[in-house]
This record gives structure tokens, sequence and C-alpha cells, in this order.
């Protein structure tokens, strides 16, 4: 059994109380808020501080503040559950909610916060191991080795940025507030990531985040998709999120940014000014994913291969831009059952084209074995339990697959 080592946990009742005790105890001490990443961390000696200042009794760090007419402020120290459960969040900002509600399992979203997840550590099959696991391979450069086992010629570290909320959050403009010992700032959230896998936050280490700002929602539409194994609690290695401010049919401004692609989310500003003036036709949709596809860079350093998630960047920004050209509510746009679960649904815009040019799904469900399909690997596994969609092949009558 892995156990946590010793260190002294500080309780500040205020923001100003928190940036001092960080300033007092200096690099020794780390920031926790629900604890469910850094405490395992720290058991496998990911982290070693020996104060950590704890944040869950700063009250005027959690709950959701303002109006989507206004904008929402939503403090850092607010559950995941909570965002994602929030009335304004789910019905204006729906990708985040369903971004929230895709962390991890229903346990981890009750003691976890956006801030956590917003500043969660990059994440790599050589780094998250026990202790005992990296000192057999002689560790690696994001701690306590030299050289990065991925790349062994590379300088830098390319852990990936595994959040799911912070992809969405970037799409959708959001600002996240600081606090230091020099007073608050706010930074676009884009800001706040930088693409190194050891120093992946620009902030200082003893800024805290105190609060998110999301813009007026003035019309946007977002949705977020995410690719991982076991849709009961694994990190996304794949998340696609879209939001796109309509004027009718027509779309006004889009952003597309891609997380678990890089040691930050990965902005497609290419493919999202394709979609700008224009209503979401099939072939613009399968334009915007063909254009999406190509910032993406996966490294082989998580779950499930690089080609295949590759690969899957296209089918999720399609899928993403069909669930908001038809208006589909957040909960709906977790899953892929537009295209596989409701295939004698009006409202499915993949069922109906299984012979079409234009429809990213249609050589899924029309050509299986072919090897120009997204979704080929899904249907030569159909039982294989490392198939992300399998469950959506396997049931095709099924109207509730899941984000599988
Ligand atoms: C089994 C398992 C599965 C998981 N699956 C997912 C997943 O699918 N998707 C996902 O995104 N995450 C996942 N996680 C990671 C984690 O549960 C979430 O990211 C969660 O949101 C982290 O929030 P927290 O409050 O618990 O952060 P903590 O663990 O308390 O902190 C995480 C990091 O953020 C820093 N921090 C926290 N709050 C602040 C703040 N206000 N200001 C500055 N720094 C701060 C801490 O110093 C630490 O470095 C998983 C974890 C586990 C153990
Ligand atoms: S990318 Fe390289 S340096 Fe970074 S955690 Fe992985 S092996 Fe270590």
């Amino acid at each position: 059994m892995m156990r946590l080592p010793e260190f002294s946990y500080l309780a500040p009742v205020s923001v100003g109380d928190a940036v001092k005790l960080m300033a007092d105890h200096g690099p020794a001490a780390m920031l926790v808020a629900g604890g469910t990443d850094l405490y395992p961390n720290m058991k496998r000696r990911q982290f070693e501080p020996s104060v950590l200042v704890g944040l869950r009794g700063i009250r005027d760090m959690s709950g959701v503040r303002g109006s989507s007419k206004t904008g929402l402020t939503i403090g850092a120290g607010t559950s995941l559950t909570a965002v994602s459960s929030h009335p304004d969040v789910a019905r204006h900002y729906s990708g985040l909610a369903t971004a929230a509600g895709l962390v991890s399992s229903p346990q981890l979203r009750n003691m976890g916060t956006l801030g956590g997840n917003v500043c969660v550590d990059t994440r790599c099959n050589y780094y998250n191991q026990s202790y005992e696991w990296r000192k057999a391979v002689n560790f690696c450069m994001k701690k306590d080795g030299d050289i990065c086992l991925v790349a062994p010629g590379s300088s830098r570290c390319w852990a990936v940025s595994s959040s799911d909320t912070a992809p969405m959050l970037w799409s959708l403009g959001a600002q996240v507030r600081l606090a230091g010992p020099k007073g608050e700032r706010l930074i676009p959230i884009s800001a706040l990531y930088q693409d190194d896998g050891i120093q992946y936050l620009s902030k200082q280490p003893g800024e805290v985040l105190t609060d998110i700002v999301l813009p007026p929602c003035h019309g946007w539409r977002s949705a977020y998709l995410k690719l991982r194994r076991r849709g009961s609690f694994d990190f996304p290695v794949l998340g696609v999120a879209v939001a796109l401010r309509m004027d009718g049919e027509t779309v006004r401004e889009a952003a597309i940014t891609l997380g678990a692609v890089a040691s930050q989310p990965r902005p497609a500003p290419e493919a999202a000014a394709l979609l700008v003036g224009q209503r979401l036709t099939p072939e613009l949709i399968a334009a915007v994913a063909d254009a999406a596809f190509k910032p993406g860079k996966p490294l082989d350093n998580t779950d499930l291969t690089h080609p295949y998630r590759k690969k899957m960047i296209r089918v999720f920004v399609a899928r993403a831009l069909y669930s908001l050209a038809h208006g589909q509510p957040a909960s709906t746009n977790r899953s892929n059952h537009l295209p596989h679960g409701q295939a004698a649904s009006t409202n499915c815009p993949n069922h109906g084209e299984a012979a079409s040019t234009n429809c990213p799904n249609h050589l899924a469900h029309g050509e299986a074995a072919s090897t120009n399909c997204p979704n080929h690997l899904a249907h030569g596994e159909a039982a294989s339990t490392n198939c992300p969609n399998h469950l959506a092949h396997g049931q095709p009558a099924e109207g509730q697959v899941e984000d599988k």
C-alpha cells in the first residue's frame, strides 16, 4: 500500500491568509483543494511538499455568481459536481457542464474542484507510476531524473495536459483570477498555460487561483467530447471542446480546442475560422474536422495508441459540430449516441446518410473494413474492451450510449 509522506496541513479561512502562508513557506509548500490529484501524486512521491495550504475552508472561493447575461464567476473551490449541475452552467455553458461531469467518478467530482482541475498536473505513462517503478527505469526529468523517456533526445518534457475542463474553458474564452503577494490579476485562461510538461502553468507557485470568469453567453452553444478507455473514471486521452456563437443558422464566432494532445490545451484556429459566416452543412463540417485534425499531435505517452487518438480528432470534431448544428442539449453532447445510438431517429445526422461522402461517420456504418474509416478500429474491435466505440457499435438500437 502506498502511504502519504508526513506533512503539515495549514487551513487558512481567507485568500489573503493563503497567499501569506504560501509566501512564508516558499517552495516547501503546495496548495491543495479537493486533493483528488495531489494526494495520489504525493503517495507516488511525484510531489514532496512538507507543508500543504488547504483551500477548503475559504468560503469566498466557492459558489457560482452572476448570470448568463453578465457572465458567470465560478469560485475555484466549487466542486465539479456543483459546476456540472448548476442550472445556468448546464443551460448556457453546456460544454463546461459536460466536461466537469465527465471528470473521473462521482466521488472524485464531489471532492475535486474546478480550480484543481484547471491546475491539475500533466500526465505521462512514464511518470504516473509508483516511486519504485520510476526508480526501476532510472526516473525521468519531470521528477528525480535527467532525461525524457518518451523522447530521449529532447530537452523538454512532453507530459500531457489532461484536464477535461481546461480546453472547454479555453474555447469559451474564460479568464482566471489569480491572487498573489503583489495583488490580484485577471488573465485569459489561454495565458495560464504553457507548452511544457513540467512548467505547464505560467502562474507563480504561490499564486492562488480564486475564480474562473465566463463571458456573457450571448447565443453561444458549446459541446465537449472525451475519449478514454473506461467511461467510468479514466482521464481523457483526447478532449474536443467546441464553442459556436450562432446568429440563426449562421456561425458568427467559433472556437475549437483540443485537450490531451500536448502539454497544454491546443486551439485549432484555422479550423474554427472556416466556420465563421457559414451555415453548418455536412460539407463544411467535414472540412472543419479535417482542418482540426492537423494541429493535434498526440505523443505515445498516454493510454490508447497515438495514431488512433489522432484519428479520433476528426471524428469527435465532426460529432461535436453535428450536435451543435442540431441544438442538442448538453446531456446529449456527452455521448456518441447521435450517430451510433439513434439509428432510426430523425435527429440523427448520420443515420440517413450511410452512403454519403459528406457524413464523417458513413464509412463507419457502411464500410466497416475500410482503412479510410476513422472508426474502423471500433468496428474491427467490436468485442474488445479496448475499443472506446465498441459499445456504440455493439448496441445500434440503444439510444443511451454514454461517452464510450
Ligand atoms: C482515479 C482518478 C481519475 C481521474 N480522472 C480525471 C479525469 O477524467 N479528468 C480530469 O480532468 N481529472 C481527473 N482526475 C484528476 C482530479 O481528480 C481532477 O483533476 C480534480 O478536478 C482535481 O481537483 P482537486 O480540487 O482535487 O485538485 P487537487 O488535487 O487539490 O490539486 C491539483 C493541483 O492543483 C493545484 N491547485 C488546486 N487548487 C488550486 C487553486 N485554487 N489555485 C492554485 N492551485 C491550485 C494543487 O496545488 C495541485 O497542484 C482523476 C484523478 C484520479 C485519482
Ligand atoms: S514526457 Fe518525458 S520527461 Fe515528461 S514525464 Fe514523460 S518521460 Fe518524463
